[in-house]
């Protein structure tokens, strides 16, 4: 990594200019990962794998490295990184839900409780074993419901059970809880225990979570995009409230569902958006579905905002979320958490994709090469969901609206068609005669 001391390419020679931009040489990058993302870039013209310590301009690099090198690292104007400094205040499940509800206090105390409705999307939930004792007395007021123990930092479905009795959670306060009398024993790892959504939407008996691509290039002033594509995860085994033991109907984890017995890999257990979407319109109504929808955008706009002060905002930095939304029965959206690292390997042809032009389309809204004009509300799969203030849409772009206000429709499209190649041509050559004029 440079410490400041060379002079970076893009200085040298004729690829100057004053925004600090690459020029004509080519964009140098270094990434962590072996999969879909290490496709694109080695597909993308003018790009260029940087060996070992060599400078960057692009680095894809993983949470852990970032942490490591962050606080000593020297950036160059023009260098992009992957991950904001400290993005465990959004993606870890304690975390995320402490400033969530800070968000909702302020919110209720400087503009009325009805305000506060509005961040009605998250399930009830504590820190254990700080909050253990808050847990039971809500635990009390509230027999025969079920609860969800998940520990706070793992991923991947590890470590989570369901219980319907305090008793159910004996074994696991004497393994974690208790330790804390004994000093030579590690701190207990921290769980959140939230309320167990029982009455989840089912399509063919079966509980899916819905996976939604969201890019954030900045957090001051907060700039979002939202992917129109996605997938909804379903488990393999009909849904039940009779078997919580039962990983493979409540946990809809992909790395749980493969190990199910009768899984299909060639299946698999995803529906693309565009499906689901077509799906609930047809049943619900189109109407119906971009009420649900808009609760997602409300879903995002909000977590974002909680932790909008404490993130450390750095124009290098920007971060591809995966949240995991959760559909009940009402077709209403909750929010089950966020990740900083959500999976770049893919499971099929079509997973696959997903995930390059998913992953193409973002390089193209970071623009190193300077094609764009900086204006622009669409970008191949992404839409501009946020830049200090919602964004509406325009009106060429009006996909799984019904009557075609612009004035109120949200520049918002999870679900709706992707026509994404078609639209960065276009996109290209519209900004392209911007700039000549
Ligand atoms: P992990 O990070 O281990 O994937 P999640 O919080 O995403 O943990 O939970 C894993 C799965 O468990 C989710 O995909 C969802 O299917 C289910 N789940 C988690 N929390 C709830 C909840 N409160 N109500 C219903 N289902 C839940």
């Amino acid at each position: 990594m440079s410490k400041g001391t060379k002079i970076p390419g893009y200085m040298q020679g004729k690829g100057r200019n004053p925004r600090g931009i690459i020029g004509d040489r080519e964009i140098r990058y270094k990434c962590s990962l072996q999969n879909t993302i290490l496709d694109v870039l080695r597909g993308r013209p003018g790009w260029q794998e940087v060996p070992g310590d060599g400078d960057w301009d692009f680095y894809w690099c993983d949470r852990e490295w970032l942490h490591q090198n962050y606080d000593t690292m020297f950036l160059y104007e023009h260098q992009k990184i992957l991950h904001f400094r400290n993005h465990y205040e959004l993606t870890r499940k304690n975390l995320m839900v402490k400033n969530l509800k800070r968000l909702k206090k302020q919110t209720e105390r400087e503009q009325g409780k009805a305000e506060g409705l509005s961040f009605e999307f998250f399930p009830t939930t504590y820190e254990l074993p700080s909050e253990y004792h808050i847990f039971v007395e809500e635990f009390k007021k509230n027999p025969g419901i079920i609860w969800i123990m998940k520990p706070a930092a793992r991923a991947q479905g590890r470590g989570i059970f369901l219980f319907r009795r305090l008793k159910d959670i004996t074994d696991w306060k004497k393994g974690e809880y208790q330790p804390l009398s004994d000093p030579n024993r590690d701190a207990p790892e921290t769980y959140v225990v939230q309320r167990y959504i029982e009455n989840p939407y089912l399509i063919g008996g079966r509980k899916f979570d819905v996976r939604v691509y969201v890019l954030v290039v900045s957090y001051n002033p907060l700039k979002v995009w939202l992917y129109r594509s996605g997938f909804a995860r379903f488990s393999n085994t009909r849904f039940s409230l009779d078997s919580i033991e039962d990983t493979y109907v409540h946990l809809t984890n992909v790395a749980i569902q493969k190990n199910a017995p009768d899984y299909d890999p060639d299946k698999g257990c995803k529906w693309s958006t565009q499906q689901l979407r077509k799906y609930l319109s047809a049943k619900h109504g189109v109407d119906a579905v971009r009420k649900a929808y808009k609760g997602i955008d409300n879903i995002i706009i909000k977590s974002l905002q909680s932790v909008q002060k404490i993130i450390i905002n750095d124009k290098h930095c920007f971060e591809m979320y995966g949240y995991d939304i959760l559909f009940d029965s009402d077709l209403k959206p909750w929010l089950i958490e966020i990740n900083a690292s959500p999976s770049l390997t893919a499971s099929g042809k079509e997973d696959y994709e997903l995930k390059f032009g998913l992953l193409n389309d973002l390089l193209n809204v970071l623009d190193l090469e300077n094609r764009l004009t900086g204006k622009e509300k669409r970008i191949g799969g992404w839409d501009l969901l946020w830049e200090d203030g919602p964004i509406l849409a325009d009106d060429g772009n009006m996909e799984c609206v019904p009557n075609g206000n612009t004035t109120t429709i949200p520049n918002s499209f999870l679900g709706c068609h992707n026509d994404r190649k078609r639209q960065l041509r276009e996109l290209y050559m519209a900004a392209q005669s911007v700039k000549k004029t």
